[in-house]
């Protein structure tokens, strides 16, 4: 099954080249205020809560300041690896910085004996970032505070598309159930055209995002905290 591309975050590059780095001062009161900012390990690192019948699976990346965290989302090009849905109403070349899929699917039991109790289980998993900083004041906690806000848009964001892919494959299986025989149930599912309304879906979701685009429902605003 095809994996499906979080909203592309298509905010110019240009516009994140700020520089989080600590820089060097004479001590004094501006050396503790450099060492105040320095992250010895709090806030901790946010940690993704678990989704019911959701893998989590990560991507590294790394850096100490956030144009070099935007520069490893670039490089890991996501959608390079994998198969992302193109969103006809986002422009090529963004990169997506998280994604959700469908792992495949497996049969409810290993024979078909009736379309009606033959039904598609699949998982769906999320794929995030992880990015795992040395507690030992080489970033700061303006940067790791960032972060955080950004793993939890994109949490949120994708588990957003993955209500989506659960209710349109409950929806596909109740269709499936009513085929008149297991060979018309097996020709459903390996049309492959099935998928064209959860595809129009997860776009749809896009275009609500765009159109009311807050962190809170799992949408970047262009510029948002830098990212
Ligand atoms: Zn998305």
């Amino acid at each position: 099954m095809g994996c499906l591309s979080a909203c592309s975050t298509s905010g110019p590059w240009a516009a994140s080249s700020s520089r989080d780095g600590l820089t060097l001062v004479p001590p004094g009161g501006a050396a503790q205020a450099v060492l105040r900012e320095m992250w010895f390990g709090s806030p901790a690192i946010w940690t993704p809560p678990p989704i019911s019948n959701t893998d989590i699976q990560f991507f590294d990346v790394s850096g100490s300041t956030q144009a070099e965290l935007i520069a490893s989302f670039k490089k890991a090009a996501l959608c390079d690896t994998h198969k992302c849905l193109p969103d006809p109403a986002v422009p090529t070349g963004g990169t997506a910085w998280a994604l959700e899929g469908m792992e495949s699917g497996t049969w409810s039991t290993p024979y078909c004996y009736s379309p009606k109790t033959t039904t598609l289980l699949f998982r769906t998993y999320i794929l995030l970032p992880l990015w795992s900083p040395v507690p030992v004041g080489g970033v700061t906690i303006t940067l790791v505070e960032k972060w955080n806000a950004l793993e939890q848009v994109l949490y949120t964001h994708e588990a957003g598309h993955v209500a989506i892919t659960v209710e349109d494959l409950a929806a596909l299986n109740d269709q499936a159930h009513l085929s008149p025989s297991c060979t018309a149930l097996f020709a459903f599912w390996s049309n492959p055209a099935v998928f064209d309304k959860l595809n129009a879906d997860q776009n749809a979701y896009h275009a609500r995002l765009r159109a009311d685009c807050r962190p809170a429902v799992g949408c970047i605003p262009p510029g948002w905290l830098g990212w």
